[in-house]
C-alpha cells in the first residue's frame, strides 16, 4: 500500500492501528475548524495525548501533509470500523459555521481523492448523503464525521458539496477509472536476486559490473522513496537489457536511463561511476513522480527541465498516456513497457536455483538474517553496500571495507544510519543499536 505522492510534507503521528484491518474503499473529508498550515495540521497530531490523527491533511495554501500513512488505520473519524476501511483527509477551513474551505484546499482535495481513487483501485466515488448505507462501499464510499459523533464536521460547506466533489472527481477518473496505477514511489517489490536473474537470463553476456551495481538500485531509491525496482526495469528497457544494441549511449557512460539523449544521434550524458548515473536516474523519477525535493545532492543534470510531480505514476511517464501530455518519453506505451518488464521480474520464483542463477556462489536472496557484532558473511556484505552507497562512513571516518565482516566501523554505522531514521520516522529501526535487524533490514532494502 503506497502513499500519496502528492505530499509536501510529513508528519507521522503515533495516534494510529499499525495496520489498518481492511482494505481502502472509502474516503472521509473532515474540517479541521482552523485556517492552519499544511505542518500547523500536522503539528496538531503530533503528541500521543490528543489521541486523534488523520492520513492526510491539507493546509489552508493547499499544501498536503501525510500523518497516518495509508497503510495504517488513523483515529479520525469516532469510528474504528470506519477508519479502517477509509482515507481520512482533514481539511483547514474557517472556524464557524459553515466551516468553509478555500479555492486552494479544494483543488488540492480534488487532486488527493483522485490519486487516492486511482492507487487503491475506487473506480469511482459514490456520495448518496444517506446514512443507513454506512459499511455499504459498493453504494456509497464517502463517510462524514457527523453519522459516528455529536459533530458538525464537516461543516456544511463541505457537506453541501460532497456530491460536488464526487463528481469532479469521477471526471477525472474518466474512462481509465478501473485502472489501478502505478506509484513511481514507495519500496521496490522485486528483490536483487530477482533483478539479477532477470537480467542474466536476458543478456547471458551481461557484463559482471552490471549485476555488481544492480543493489544501487535499491539502495538509491531507498534513499530517495523511489522504487529502485522501477528504475532497474527502465534501465532494461532504455539500454536493451544492457546489451547497449541500438542505444545512444555505451556501457561506460554509466548512464542507463537515456539521460540527455534528447534526440537521434545524440550521445547522451555520462557519468563518473555507476552509483552516480544510477542516483541521477533516480533523482530524474523523483522529479517527475513527486513535488517532494530530492533528499542527497543533485547529480541529475536535467532536474530542472522537469516539472515537477508531473508523472506520479510509471503509465504516465509515456508523454502519449500522460494527462498534461509531459512525461519521460515519447514513444507509445513507454511507462506500460517497463511495468511488463517489473511484471517479468517480479514473477521470477527465488529458490536455490535462482540464487545460483544470479550469479552468486551461495545463497544471495534477502532472507531477513540479523547483522550483528562478529557476524561473517553476504548479509553482513549487503548492509555494508547500502550503507557505502549512502555515504555513511565507519567509525574511521572512512567508507565502509566491503569485507563481510561486522566489525566497529560496521557497527558504527548501522547506529548512524538507525540515528538519522528514528529522526525522521521513530520506530521504524526499532532504536538505535548498531544491530541490523529485522526492522533495520527492511527500512534498509526496502523489502
Ligand atoms: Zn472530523
Amino acid at each position: 500500500m503506497s502513499n500519496s505522492p502528492l505530499v509536501n510534507c510529513t508528519m507521522i503521528s503515533p495516534n494510529k492501528n499499525t495496520p489498518r484491518d481492511h482494505t481502502i474503499d472509502t474516503i472521509t473529508i473532515h474540517c479541521v475548524v482552523g485556517q492552519l498550515s499544511a505542518e500547523g495540521i500536522g503539528n496538531c497530531f503530533t503528541s500521543p495525548s490528543v489521541q486523534a490523527s488523520c492520513n492526510y491533511g491539507i493546509g489552508t495554501d493547499g499544501r498536503i501533509v501525510l500523518c497516518v500513512e495509508e497503510k495504517d488505520r488513523s483515529w479520525c473519524s469516532s469510528n474504528a470500523a470506519n477508519d479502517n476501511r477509509a482515507v481520512t483527509i482533514e481539511c483547514a477551513s474557517d472556524t464557524t459555521h459553515p466551516y468553509a474551505i478555500n479555492d486552494k484546499v479544494y483543488k488540492s482535495l480534488i487532486n488527493l481523492c483522485v490519486d487516492i481513487c486511482r492507487r487503491n483501485g475506487i473506480k469511482a466515488l459514490k456520495w448518496k448523503a444517506d446514512k443507513s448505507l454506512i459499511g455499504q462501499a459498493d453504494k456509497q464510499n464517502m463517510t462524514v464525521h457527523r453519522w459516528f459523533a455529536n459533530k458538525a464536521c464537516p461543516g456544511d460547506y463541505i457537506y453541501n458539496r460532497l456530491g460536488q466533489i464526487a463528481s469532479e472527481v469521477n471526471a477525472r477518473l474518466g474512462n481509465n477509472a478501473s485502472t489501478v496505477h502505478t506509484s513511481i514511489t514507495g519500496t521496490a517489490e522485486a528483490t536483487v536476486v530477482q533483478m539479477r536473474a532477470y537480467i542474466k537470463k536476458k543478456n547471458p553476456k551481461v557484463a559482471q559490473s552490471v549485476l555488481k551495481m544492480i543493489p544501487l538500485y535499491i539502495s538509491e531509491g531507498t534513499a530517495e522513496g523511489i522504487r529502485g525496482d522501477v528504475a532497474f526495469a527502465q534501465s532494461c528497457l532504455e539500454t536493451g537489457n544492457f546489451t547497449f544494441k541500438g542505444s545512444a549511449v555505451t556501457l561506460d557512460q554509466n548512464n542507463f536511463c537515456g539521460m540527455g539523449v534528447t534526440a537521434n544521434g545524440m550521445k547522451g550524458n555520462s557519468f563518473k561511476d555507476p552509483k552516480t548515473g544510477i542516483r541521477a536516474q533516480i533523482q530524474h523519477l523523483k522529479a517527475y513522480a513527486s513535488t517532494q525535493p530530492i533528499t542527497q545532492k543533485c547529480v541529475d543534470p536535467r532536474y530542472q527541465y522537469v516539472q515537477k510531480g508531473c508523472a506520479p505514476y510509471v503509465e504516465w511517464l509515456g508523454i502519449q498516456e500522460n494527462p498534461q501530455g509531459r512525461g519521460w518519453a515519447a514513444g507509445a506505451r513507454y511507462g506500460e513497457k517497463i511495468l511488463d518488464i517489473l511484471g517479468a521480474i517480479t514473477s521470477i520464483q527465488v529458490s536455490g536455483q535462482a540464487s545460483s542463477a544470479a550469479g552468486s556462489g551461495e545463497d544471495f536472496s534477502f532472507k531477513i538474517k540479523t547483522v550483528k557484532k562478529g557476524e561473517n558473511g553476504n548479509h553482513v556484505l549487503l548492509v555494508q553496500e547500502i550503507l557505502r552507497s549512502r555515504e555513511i562512513k565507519g567509525k574511521d571516518g572512512k567508507d565502509l571495507k566491503l569485507d563481510k565482516d561486522c566489525g566497529a566501523n560496521t557497527i558504527y554505522a548501522i547506529k548512524q544510519y538507525q540515528k538519522a531514521r528514528e529522526k525522521a520516522a521513530p520506530g521504524i529501526c526499532g532504536g538505535v543499536d548498531g544491530v541490523a535487524g529485522e526492522k533495520t533490514l527492511r527500512d534498509m532494502i526496502a523489502l
